[in-house]
């Protein structure tokens, strides 16, 4: 038996990587310090594993930004824009994530989506018809060799080429590329047979989708073409099960299979039935992606028949690469010692491994028992069961709002509303004073009345700027918080944050989720009081800005004693709760944030129904006590709509504002077809981008959008929140925005 990982987070214990990144843009350290951060963080990471008891380390796991980018640069795809790019790998390789000028001109940063149901984002290859396949997997050889000095057993990780196809970008029948895309494969595939690569593990995540006949086909015609010499193919998926593919698998010529067995029920038996007697079977019992210690003497039960079985055939493994994880419970010194009991991050999921290994080859479970009493302590702990809670939601009488959009958008008429009225998304810059200022508070270094006093002037500002610039719906600017998810996690109960749990979400940007851990009720009014103090400097209405319950489900680590969907529920039961107290207050328009929505979709097609009706349901539950004169709003940043139109329409927010700047408004399209029923602000300009657009380009995008939506139903406003942003682009962008609005409603009337 031999326990190996799929790969370890790449940011370090303390965020290493983001810090000397982030200093190596700004030009605070060289590319040598820069390089010599990556390969300590390398050797820390095997460091961790080895003496967590893993034996077989993977390399090639790591990367500078992604490693969906990392395969791109060895198959030497760049797209086209860059090819004149005489700069080093390196800065290419930044250049290709980040752009190198803003957004819209000829050197844009490649599109960045999230990777399956993760909320980790990776660069989408851009493909055309003429690959120009350059293969140069040097980084990747040099770092075999970094683990052979150490002396380490390593496993090289590859994204596989169907995987690769897959989740890249090119218009037309992309199977077509895959003849091209092979050769590129075969020569590293050679390249890893001279280096003496044993092992390698080869990544094809997408068989955990419901694969047409095509896809399948190329399967077998890849793999069937790829000469292997003597690589060893771990065929590695994850967040999904394969049962279904077990048979197209077991005709493929490998030497192993990971299975992913936490996701989704995973039939072990039927995989070692159907795969040749002759193969690894790794199995990836350790949860991956979440945040609790396992089950061990569970785990142990279930598979002592199964390890018997495989008679030495047996891989132990957590079911995906740790990469969603963070890296070490350790150091929390801030959590109630009960939940840090619960708790194991990736380092500990190693150990983890290993107790369960000397488990079942010795046949003694003490020390497994041991390890798992406070797992069963937390499964029947008192926070998970709030019977009054559990009623509640039971006997919940309004599950959606009482009037159909068409009544509430007459009784929304006192808001008296220009035409296009103009708005945004919520947040305003954040500048380094105002993170100060939350820091000093965090630290007590200020009173929670000097606190208030200094938000108070904040947003006292940032209401006067919106006057100024003639904005109709203003909003608070969301000083107050750091994350739109940890904010409100710091009012709930049954959730608690920690103090080191940092995550990857791209490049060197980190998250760190919450952790739900019981059930969720809200203990006091989480916004109101920034929020009423806002509306009393002002005639226009405020818009009140919540994170809706699918988003912060998404956005944490969450229990997983209980359905996804109860959880939900439980959420947007505490955001209903602020909704009616924001209306108590005076509040008349209130926006409930869903931007997670679609990263939460399942892998399997077939999943999605399901999900999406608990997901509106959740929605529809938060703002079911909005009576029809309160207009309730939401946004989301993606622009891919079109598998899940219906969902969104079903959400009847009265006005959805959404991202399509940078698409130009394709988003539109989908809409061609199906008419958008409620009111909706297509984002005019990328926020992403310190470009300040011109009225003529606002204008332009407007008009294109009224040819899709009527004016009584077209609101405008930028793509997403402008935290990101400094004031003087802000205050430069949303004055044309608005005299875009103006000209166009000059022309309507
Ligand atoms: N209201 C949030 C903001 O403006 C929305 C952020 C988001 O869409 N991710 O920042
Ligand atoms: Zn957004």
């Amino acid at each position: 038996m031999k326990l190996h990982t799929l790969g370890f987070p790449r940011i370090g214990a303390d965020r290493e990587l983001k810090f000397a990144l982030e200093d190596y843009w700004q030009g605070r350290i060289s590319k040598q310090e820069l390089l010599q951060t990556t390969a300590d963080i390398r050797r820390q990471n095997w460091a961790i594993q080895q003496q967590a008891g893993i034996e077989l380390l993977p390399v090639g796991d790591f990367a500078n930004y992604d490693h969906v980018l990392n395969t791109s640069l060895y198959l030497g795809i760049i797209p086209r824009r860059f090819s004149q790019d005489s700069s080093d790998k390196l800065d290419l390789e930044f250049r290709i994530a980040r752009g190198r000028a803003p957004s819209g001109c000829a050197c844009a940063a490649s599109d960045m989506t999230k990777w399956f149901n993760t909320n980790y984002h990776y660069i989408v290859p851009e493909l055309r018809e003429s690959l120009d396949i350059k293969v140069d997997i040097q980084p990747l050889l040099e770092q075999i060799e970094e683990a052979r000095r150490l002396g380490h057993e390593s496993k090289p990780v590859l994204l596989g080429p169907l995987s690769y196809l897959y989740l890249s970008a090119f218009e037309g029948d992309k199977l077509q590329l895959l003849e091209q895309l092979l050769s590129g494969y075969q020569q590293i595939f050679e390249q890893l047979n001279s280096a003496r690569v044993g092992w390698l593990q080869i990544d094809e995540p997408i068989l955990g989708l419901e694969l047409d006949t095509d896809w399948q086909e190329a399967f077998r015609n890849a793999y069937g073409a790829l000469r292997q010499g003597s690589l060893k193919l771990l065929l590695t998926s994850y967040f999904a099960s394969i049962d279904h593919h077990l048979d197209l698998i077991a005709s493929l010529p490998l030497h192993g299979v990971h299975l992913d067995c936490v996701a989704e029920p995973t039939d072990i038996q039927l995989a070692i039935d159907t795969l040749p007697r002759h193969w690894i079977v790794s199995l990836g019992v350790i949860d991956g992606r979440n945040i609790w210690k396992s089950d061990l003497s569970a785990l142990y039960h279930k598979l002592e028949p199964v390890y018997a079985q495989l008679n030495g055939r047996t891989w132990l493994a957590p079911s995906c690469s740790l990469l969603h994880c963070p890296v070490d419970v350790e150091p929390e010194n801030k959590l109630e010692p009960k939940i840090k009991s619960w708790l194991a991050f990736a380092r500990q999921k190693c150990h983890e491994l290993s107790l369960l290994k000397q488990a079942l080859l010795s046949g003694d479970t003490t020390e497994i028992e041991q390890y798992s009493a406070p797992v069963k302590a937390r499964l029947t702990s008192s926070e998970a069961v709030n019977n009054a809670l559990r009623e509640k939601l039971t006997n919940i009488k309004q599950l959606q709002r009482a009037e159909p959009y068409a009544v509430r958008k007459q009784k929304q008429q006192v808001l008296a509303l220009p035409q296009l009225p103009t708005t945004t998304i919520g947040s305003f810059p954040q500048t380094t004073a105002i993170r100060r200022l939350r820091a000093a508070y965090k630290r007590r270094e200020l009173s929670a009345e000097e606190y208030t006093r200094a938000m108070q002037q904040q947003i006292k500002d940032c209401i006067a700027l919106q006057e100024t610039i003639g904005l109709d719906v203003l909003v608070h600017g969301e000083p107050e918080r750091n994350d739109m998810v940890e904010y409100f996690a710091d009012f709930l109960d049954g959730v608690t944050t920690t103090r080191f749990g940092w995550v990857q979400s791209y490049g060197s940007r980190c998250v760190k989720p919450p952790v739900i851990y019981g059930d969720i009720t809200r203990n006091q009014p989480m916004t109101t009081n920034w929020l009423s103090y806002a509306q009393s400097l002002t005639d226009k209405p405020v818009k009140g800005m919540l994170t809706g319950p699918v988003t912060i489900l998404c956005w944490s680590f969450v229990r997983d004693d209980l359905s996804r969907e109860q959880v939900a529920r439980q959420i947007a039961l505490a955001v209903s709760d602020e909704v009616e107290d924001l209306i108590d207050s005076g509040i008349t328009i209130i926006q409930i944030d869903e931007p997670a929505i679609r990263e939460g979709m399942p892998v399997k097609q077939s999943q999605w129904p399901h999900y999406l009706d608990w997901a509106v349901a959740s929605f529809r539950l938060a703002c079911a006590k909005a009576p029809g004169g309160v207009q309730i709003h939401s946004h989301m940043c993606y622009s891919e709509f079109n598998d899940i139109l219906d969902a969104i329409i079903a959400l009847d927010a009265d006005v959805l504002t959404v991202e399509t700047s940078r698409s130009n408004m394709v988003l539109l399209d989908a809409f061609k077809h199906k008419a958008y029923p409620n009111d909706i602000g297509p984002g005019v300009y990328d926020i992403h981008s310190p470009n300040v657009p011109d009225i003529a380009w606002i204008t332009g995008l407007l008009k294109k959008a009224l040819d899709v939506v009527p004016a009584e139903r077209l609101w405008v406003n930028p793509d997403c929140g402008l935290k990101t942003r400094g004031w003087q682009e802000t205050q430069a962008a949303l004055v044309n925005m608005v005299s875009a609005a103006k000209q166009l409603r000059a022309q309507l009337t």
